[in-house]
């Protein structure tokens, strides 16, 4: 495992609450965090079929594009009854031609489960996956994933994307429902930071 001594990290992503939370999370450390997006980078294309085949893309581009070292990640909600969909195509369920609509994804993941007669509770894992890349290539990836169950109908306003239809594992709260606080110290995206930080920054 390659310990993590650089000055400068880019975070592959142009959605300013994931960097956000991962300055805030990075705020110990010596590391000056700059977004994709701050730094005007181009999204690729997520071609991969697997979260950390897409997280490498994201990673890869980033890091040729600027010749630092890049955080990427990739996430999504894996249902059991569902064999792992939508998985990598979380973000895909929710389009419409005209941007996304989580409400009508939600919708969709419940359909399907009613449709495959999936008994209840019925499972699943929100997971992430982080990459980190260096200026040569080398990379190393850190996983996190939060337990819970799907239900109907979704509750909370809390959140993003699928966070009103998934009840962690010892919660009887929806993320939806939950503070972003709370959320925080749980979430697939946290506990992937604390590997992170564990293996590479302390
Ligand atoms: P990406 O990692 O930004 O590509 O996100 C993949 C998709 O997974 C997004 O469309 C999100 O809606 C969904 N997703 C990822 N993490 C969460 C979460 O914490 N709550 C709800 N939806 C999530």
């Amino acid at each position: 495992m390659r310990a993590f001594t650089e000055k400068r990290l880019v975070v592959a992503t142009h959605n300013s609450g994931k960097l956000a939370e991962m300055r805030a999370l990075l705020a110990p450390y010596s590391v000056e965090v700059t977004g994709a997006g701050d730094l005007g980078l181009a999204e690729p294309a997520e071609t991969e079929d697997s979260f950390v085949g897409n997280a490498r893309i994201k990673a890869r581009a980033a890091m040729q594009a600027t010749g630092l070292p890049v955080l990427a990640d990739d996430s999504g909600i894996c249902v059991d009854a569902l064999d792992g969909a939508p998985g990598v195509y979380t973000a895909d369920w929710a389009e419409t031609g005209q941007g996304r609509d989580f409400a009508m994804a939600m919708e969709r993941t419940w359909r399907a489960l009613e449709e495959a007669r999936a008994p209840a509770p019925r499972r699943a894992q929100f997971r992430c996956t982080l990459v980190l890349m260096w200026p040569d290539g080398h990379d190393e990836v850190f996983e996190g994933v939060l337990p819970g169950q799907v239900v109907w109908p979704p509750r909370g306003a809390e959140g993003h994307g699928y966070d009103p239809i998934f009840q962690p594992d010892g919660h009887g709260q929806t993320l939806g429902e939950m503070s972003a606080e709370m959320k925080n110290s749980l979430s697939h995206r946290a506990r992937a930071v604390a590997q992170m930080i564990e293996a590479s920054f302390a």
